[in-house]
């Protein structure tokens, strides 16, 4: 890391002023937490509505059920020699200086319960063992710093054993949340998956109504009668946008449409499912395997042939899961999940755009592309992104190496921790982004996730990098010769 700006002075604009990594690294320890969730949310998808009682003895029976279903978790528990590779890979012990953010410490608070419950050793003799109870001041350590990750999977491509403490971070959050433990944030958007069909709580009124806002203004200003159509039975494609993109991150979704409209296939997206990402992925698996089940059925009520899934990184890791997590698809084409940069790919291989790009509609631009923890190291996402900023801008830039691909860096705001009352950890956690950014003096960063389209704004502006963020296909849809 030495290659980047390692001033040790942190903003606080929850404190509108300036705080230095010591200080910060205070908050860190000292109790900057997501808030708990509220029992309505809670009791809505299937969870305790408040800690329950004998909440030591049911986390740790979790904890056993998890050890045997999952057998990577406890050998994850097991091999960890302590090498300390992992120890400086992890943005948010990098933004913050707190050693808990050490991914091998973060786990750790793990494994001490686990060699005191699960061990002969830690069993008999705690303290020789370095284990420890499961007790109050041991949960909250697990609730601050399993809330600290961002389940992004970066350690785990430098651990010589392939630990993968994202894994464990799922697992501490399952257990937690068996005993009614989970943060505001995760367990409302959840809840309002089930309520509205996406994350944000849109009606099915309001997506309607934004999709004829969009068709109208879209039409003004191209000339052309582009369409956002809706439940509409019997099109070709059934796209699953993150929701975000229909109001906050609209000029994705206007790619969408002129996407699909130059092309001329007949698609639609759902008020049943309009969202791809997937907060069950933060939370536990039986919502996890709940929400993806949504996507195959909204595509099964409209008998669509092929489900695209949008710029949306969660959605991607969610998607591209077993099987088992969203049921069988082979009712599609392709029969297996399929995102919007590999149909554009696909289609750029069928001559669908040959003679029909002006990559001079881009000149302004100096791209560079933030590759989503979730699309690279867990969805293999990896060429497809650049192809289509190649075919469509002159200037793109790439960042340092050891930043990109399956060494990508978070965004500081993924894996549920895209919520205000830990701005100080998301910004610490951003840095590093932010950074490599600078580097490269771009001034477009693209990306295919909504999460980091709402996050990196936020992280560029705080470290003073002028970079405007956008999606990808919409450079590609501003350089198509409509
Ligand atoms: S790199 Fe792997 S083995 Fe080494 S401390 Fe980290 S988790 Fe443990
Ligand atoms: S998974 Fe990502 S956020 Fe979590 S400890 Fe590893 S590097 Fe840090």
């Amino acid at each position: 890391m030495a290659k980047f700006d390692e001033t040790p002075i942190i903003k606080d604009p929850a404190r509108d002023g300036i705080v230095t990594a010591p200080e910060l690294r205070e908050h860190a320890t000292a109790g900057v937490h997501c808030w708990p969730g509220k029992e309505k949310d809670f009791t809505a998808i299937g969870l305790p509505p408040e800690r329950v009682a004998n909440w030591q003895e049911k986390a740790i029976e979790k904890f056993g059920e998890l050890l045997e279903k999952n057998k990577a978790l406890r050998v994850y528990m097991d091999i960890c020699v302590r090498c300390g590779a992992c120890t400086d890979k992890c943005q948010f012990f990098l933004g913050t200086g707190d050693p808990q953010n050490f991914p091998v410490a973060r786990a750790e608070l793990m494994r001490k319960v686990y060699r005191r419950y699960f061990t002969p050793g830690g069993r008999a003799f705690p303290q020789l063992n370095d284990a420890a109870d499961f007790d109050e001041e041991m949960l909250q350590k697990w609730y601050t710093y399993f809330y600290q990750c961002s389940e992004c999977r970066r350690c785990s491509v430098f651990c010589p054993y392939g630990i993968d403490t994202a894994e464990i971070t799922m697992a501490a959050r399952e257990i937690m949340s068996s005993i009614g433990v989970a943060t505001k944030y995760v367990t409302e958007v959840v809840a309002k998956v089930y309520e509205t069909g996406n994350n944000l709580g849109i009606p099915s009124a309001a997506w309607k109504d934004n999709c004829e806002f969009l068709e109208e203004d879209v039409q003004e200003e191209t000339g052309l009668p582009i369409r956002f159509p809706v439940d509409d039975e019997g099109a070709d494609i059934l796209l699953v946008p993150p929701s975000a993109d229909n109001f906050a991150n609209v000029d994705t979704m206007i790619a969408y449409g002129k996407l699909f409209h130059f092309l001329g296939i007949r698609w639609t997206t759902s008020t049943y499912c309009n969202e791809g990402g997937n907060f069950g992925l933060f939370l536990n698996y039986k919502n996890l395997k709940q929400v993806n089940k949504r996507i195959v059925d909204a595509a099964r009520m409209l008998g669509v042939k092929t489900i695209i899934w949008g710029e949306c990184g969660h959605a991607w890791r969610a998607a591209v899961l077993p099987p088992t997590l969203h049921g069988p698809m082979d009712m599609f084409d392709p029969p297996y999940p399929y995102h919007i940069s590999q149909f554009v790919v696909d289609m750029m291989k069928k001559g669908a755009f040959e003679g029909k790009i002006d990559k001079s509609a881009n000149d302004d631009l100096i791209v560079t592309y933030h590759d989503p923890c979730n699309t690279a190291r867990a969805g293999q996402l990896l060429e497809e992104p650049r192809e289509i900023i190649r075919a469509a801008c002159n200037h793109f830039v790439e960042m340092p190496a050891d930043t990109i691909r399956e060494k990508t860096f978070c965004c500081g705001g993924g894996g549920g921790l895209l919520t205000d009352e830990i701005m100080p950890i998301r910004m610490a956690g951003g840095k590093p982004r932010a950074m490599a950014v600078k580097h490269v003096k771009a001034n477009y960063l693209a990306t295919i996730c909504a999460i980091c389209k709402a996050q990196l704004p936020e992280v560029m502006g705080y470290w003073d990098v002028p970079v405007q963020v956008g999606g990808v296909l919409q450079l590609l849809t501003n350089a198509l010769k409509m």
